[in-house]
């Protein structure tokens, strides 16, 4: 806290300032204008005692005015005001002691005054510990010198010997000033230290009230974000549903070659659309902290596989070479985790590799750097020989809506949420994402997943995947009840079953499902969740409380718009078996209707 100013400014606007505490304040004015009545104080002993020819107390007194002026100029250069409360404290104790026992050998009202002005100076000057030592220091001595000199009679001798009595009254009057001049200076400052608390207290409670506004504004709006984006999901998913739908039925009907191409683009686009619809709300899914992760069991080798399935062929039709490495001591682990958000990570990186390379390979590694006995730690990488990405970018890429240059942007499309995605799912786990990327070059990204290992088998062997022939013969002669509201799904989902020979009847909510399930023999009910009079939830538990125990357990197959990863668990506990997202495909819930059924026949099999 030093603040130095010229030699000859005194002034106390060098060493008091605004910053300083209302008590540092008081401290440095107290010493300041208390430097003034010592100054009076001893200069009326000193030319009293001049006049007396008293030489020692001459110069004892000169040089107490001499360190005085030194301390003061001291303190308005660099207002050090502990150093210069100590010197006059202990140039006082000296003062005070040796007037009792060297000088005058008595105690006087010069000296009480002087032992009182030590023991308020001290204490407000330097606080409690130094105020206590500077007291016992100067009172003790006095003390015991007033017991053993008067033999136990404490009797104080008012007038200094020495002295004359305008000196006498000139320091008593100085004396007693500083005193009050010290406690009312203090009190002050107390009580202006106690009213600037109160301010700053009703200023943190008025900033308290403004934060609790602000915060419940934000999470009014957040929440109306998540609110708006989900809602927006399910309106665009419905039509999107009905597009993509469509497309695959017309090409289900042996289009001209010249339809064809024009349906595989409006197909492909749909289906662009819905994975940037369905990237915009999983990132606001992760952002608003409403991603739970799964814990099942799962074949890693066969779950790689089928995510590298579909993008070996887009890499060979951009002429790359695609492998895909798989550890050996991973072959045929069953581990436990999330293979939904694990897919979509891969996924992601996958296709960001193929997009982004536009000769050369993409190489997909899973090794194993750690077997523990239930634990795995495993190696994902993604590699390939593409674009590449500056150094300076790498950060930057992870931001969501972010791409590397505008360039990107032009040539190659994206939302710049697939890397923002990953990256967040994986922090969740508190998993770090490397990478690794020189441009013209290629880049790597590779991350590490402790996975716990199953150590039984897996109950049920993953189901067969029928050819379409077969599937057909399977699901034509079944009875599907089908609930649901939107009248262009209806239609779609009329002509899927035209098509696989199936006999479906459809229900326009969920009570309507209910009373038709009362009614009819129905093989399977697909359950479209959002409906009105009763959603499918609630039917779903309705059909579950049916008292024919065979349509009460009849398998109930979800159909929904929402994103899919949180609708699950939802789902399951309303009593559904199943359920497919909205546009779902075609093949996709055939198969799951095979399954379910199946399924339960042979639940029925052994009763029957
Ligand atoms: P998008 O793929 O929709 O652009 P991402 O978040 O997946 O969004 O990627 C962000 C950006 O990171 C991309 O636009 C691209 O510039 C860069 N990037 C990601 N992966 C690669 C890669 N394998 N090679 C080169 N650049 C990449």
């Amino acid at each position: 806290m030093s603040n130095e100013a010229g030699f000859f400014n005194l002034s106390i606007k060098n060493i008091v300032f605004a910053g300083q505490s209302m008590l540092t304040q008081a401290r440095i004015r107290l010493l300041y204008y208390g430097m003034f009545l010592v100054f009076v104080s001893v200069s009326a002993v000193l030319i009293n005692v001049l006049f007396l020819h008293q030489s020692a107390l001459v110069v004892i007194a000169a040089s107490v005015l001499v360190i005085a002026a030194v301390l003061f100029k001291y303190l308005t250069w660099k207002a050090d005001w502990k150093a210069v409360a100590h010197i006059l404290l202990v140039i006082g104790t000296i003062i005070n002691l040796s007037d009792a026992f060297l000088i005058f050998q008595k105690v006087d009202i010069l000296t009480v005054q002087l032992v009182l002005l030590i023991i308020i100076f001290a204490f407000y000057m330097l606080g409690q510990n130094w105020g206590l030592l500077y007291s016992l220091a100067n009172l003790l001595p006095v003390l015991l010198f007033m017991v053993y000199s008067y033999n136990n009679i404490y009797i104080i001798d008012m007038k200094p010997e020495v002295l004359e009595q305008s000196t006498i009254i000139i320091c008593v009057i100085a004396n007693f000033t500083l005193m009050v001049f010290i406690h009312n200076h203090f009190y002050n400052a107390f009580l202006k230290n106690i009213w600037q608390l109160k301010r700053t207290s009703e200023d943190q409670a008025r900033l308290n009230v403004n934060l609790e506004t602000a915060i419940e504004k934000a999470e009014k709006s957040s929440h109306a974000k998540s609110e708006f984006l989900s809602t927006m999901s399910h309106e665009i998913r419905t039509p999107l549903n009905a597009v993509i739908g469509m497309s695959n039925l017309l090409l289900m009907g042996n289009p001209r070659p010249d339809q064809l191409e024009n349906l595989e683009i409006l197909k492909f686009s749909a289906n662009n659309l819905l994975a940037i619809v369905n990237d915009v709300l999983d990132f606001n899914k992760i952002e608003s902290g409403k991603v739970v992760f799964e814990n099942i069991r799962f074949n890693l080798m066969e779950l790689m596989h089928n995510i590298c399935g579909g993008q070996i062929i887009k890499a060979n039709e951009k002429g790359l070479i695609f492998k895909l490495k798989i550890d050996d001591a991973l072959r045929n682990r069953i581990v436990i985790g999330d293979p939904t958000r694990i897919t979509q990570i891969i996924f992601n990186l996958v296709s960001n590799a193929i997009k982004f390379t536009r000769q050369g390979f993409v190489e997909v590694k899973v090794n194993c750097v750690e077997d523990r006995h239930n634990q795995v730690l495993i190696r994902f990488s993604v590699r390939d020989s593409g674009i590449g990405i500056e150094r300076d970018n790498l950060k930057a890429i992870f931001e969501p809506f972010t791409q590397e240059s505008i360039t990107t942007t032009r040539k190659y499309g994206g939302t710049g949420l697939g890397l923002a995605i990953v990256k967040r799912l994986l922090e969740l786990k508190g998993v770090q994402m490397e990478v690794n990327s020189k441009p013209g070059q290629g880049s790597e990204f590779a991350f590490n997943l402790d996975l716990p290992v199953a150590t039984e088998r897996l109950e049920e062997p993953a189901a067969k995947v029928s050819s379409s022939d077969d599937s057909d013969s399977q699901i034509n002669h079944l009875n599907i009840l089908v609930a649901e509201d939107n009248m262009v799904n209806t239609m779609l989902m009329k002509k899927f079953f035209s098509k696989w020979q199936v006999k479906a009847s459809f229900a326009e909510n969920g009570e309507r499902a209910i009373e038709m399930m009362q009614y009819g023999n129905f093989d399977i009910v697909l359950m479209d969740l959002q409906m009105p009079v009763l959603n499918g939830f609630d039917a779903a538990m309705e059909i579950r409380k049916l008292p024919d125990s065979q349509k009460a357990s009849i398998p109930i197959i979800a159909l929904t718009a929402s994103a899919l990863t949180d609708i699950r668990e939802k789902v399951f506990s309303s009593g559904m078996n199943d359920y497919v997202s909205k546009p779902f495909k075609p093949e996709e819930l055939k198969q799951k209707i095979i399954t379910l059924v199946n399924r339960k026949a042979m639940f029925n099999q052994p009763s029957a």
